[in-house]
């Protein structure tokens, strides 16, 4: 990422008030235990805010609807909907739709708010507890959001989402409060719809969302080969209505339907459609069916990935992969040009490990030297130092006419590592 795009790394600070809140709706949450509490019209005024809440409002709402733009709204629905999401207190949606962009674009990678390679607790849940210093920088803030920055009922949900959650939580009291005949009686149902409604519904919903974060990042099936570790689970989908095809999501991120193939249940999708059918939905983006990338027939199953122990594994398939077929390291040139990080970095790889059978495919090796991503560069650099003498000239002209700084000095490294002081 480079510096103009990304403002400078400033200091995490803890913040207090979030992780007071979080701890204390926790505590609050808790109060389930307490029998008097406990009312049927409490545990289903819970289902159906768990629902509201995280299909409509965070996945319909905050994800598709804004971080991505999958599909446009009408106005009374969009408000309704944000409504919803705000009951769901996982911030504002410019916020919300900001730090996912974040996650997108940077997907497991150092700048990722919430990547599992920082380690599995942060991206749960530890990430919220501090300050994102990129995300404090309006100009950023500005850059990763230019359409939601300036819409005021954003602004106004994005200011005002707390007390909308507790003002919410203080009406549902009363009515319970009044329903329940008042006195004793009305205390205890009230307590109860506060109880399941607002504190249980709210935690249960937080982690099922912090799920898609932390868990599906880790473990479950590939259907593409995204530059991340994305991956799709099935139980994680189960709890957030549709979420869980994470890896489908990574793939194709503009997509209003998360799930790809027939058995990808989506519940958040069926509720689109029954929008749709109001004649409340004025476009909505699909992906195209699984089959039609070729790439990802290819690579199906190979899974790269970012972290250093998965990126073994991948180096091993890369490797495997060359071995099997004559043409791979024409094949693996020409991934060096291919626009996915990951792709790039896997044939870097495997073309140093190809050595002497990689002479061929020096030339596109040499430019990879010029590459933005460290590993593809280191990985190049490898190679041509495997393949000796043969690389010599090439890197010798690279050494002195790279019109990037990066570039001559990787090939004054390799030179050197060679054993050539040019
Ligand atoms: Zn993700
Ligand atoms: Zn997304």
């Amino acid at each position: 990422m480079s510096s103009d795009t990304m403002p400078a790394a400033a200091p995490r600070r803890f913040k207090p008030v979030v992780f007071g809140a979080i701890t204390a709706i926790h505590l609050a949450a808790f109060l389930a235990f307490v029998p008097a509490y406990f009312s049927w019209p409490g545990l289903i005024l819970c289902l159906v805010l768990i629902w509201a809440t995280a299909s409509l409002g965070a996945s319909l709402c905050y994800h598709r609807l804004l971080s991505h733009k999958a599909w446009v709204a009408h106005p009374a629905l969009r408000f309704f909907l944000l409504y919803c999401a705000a009951l769901a207190l996982q911030s504002g949606p410019i916020t919300w739709s900001v730090t996912h962009r974040l996650h997108h674009r940077e997907s497991d990678h150092e700048d990722d708010p919430h990547s599992p390679l920082k380690n599995f607790l942060w991206s749960h849940i530890l990430w919220n507890f501090w300050t994102n210093p990129k995300l404090k920088d309006p100009a950023f803030i500005r850059r990763l959001a230019p359409d939601l920055v300036d819409d005021k009922v954003l602004q106004f949900f994005n200011r005002y989402f707390f007390w909308i959650w507790m003002s919410s939580g203080i009406l549902t009291f009363a009515i319970g409060y009044f329903a329940g005949g008042m006195g004793s009686a009305g205390l205890q149902l009230g307590m109860s719809l506060v109880v399941w409604g607002f504190f249980v519904r709210t935690v249960v919903v937080w982690h099922n969302t912090w799920f898609v974060n932390s868990v599906t990042h880790v473990w479950g099936y590939r259907n593409y080969n995204t530059e991340d570790d994305s991956r799709n689970l099935w139980w994680v989908s189960v709890l957030t209505f549709g979420e869980g095809w994470h890896n489908n999501h990574h793939a194709i991120a503009g997509s209003a339907r998360f799930g790809q193939k027939w058995w990808e249940f989506d519940p958040t999708w069926w509720a689109l459609c029954v929008f749709r059918a109001m004649g409340l939905v004025k476009k909505v983006t699909l992906a195209p069916p699984l089959s039609d990338s070729i790439e990802s027939r290819r690579w199906m199953g190979k899974s790269p990935a970012r972290s250093p122990r998965l990126l073994r594994v991948t180096e091993r398939r890369a490797i495997a992969w060359a071995e099997l077929y004559r043409d791979a390291p024409a094949q693996l040139a020409s991934f060096l040009r291919n626009p996915r990080r990951n792709l790039r970095e896997c044939a870097a790889l495997a073309l140093a490990n190809l050595g002497e059978g990689a002479k061929d495919a020096i030339e596109p090796l040499v430019q990879a030297l010029g590459d933005e991503c460290d590993r593809v560069r280191e990985a190049a650099v490898q190679a041509l130092v495997r393949i000796g003498d043969a690389a010599v000239p090439a890197l010798q002209q690279v050494a002195q006419d790279a019109e990037a700084a990066m570039a001559r000095m990787a090939g004054q490294r390799a030179l050197s590592m060679i054993g050539n002081n040019n």
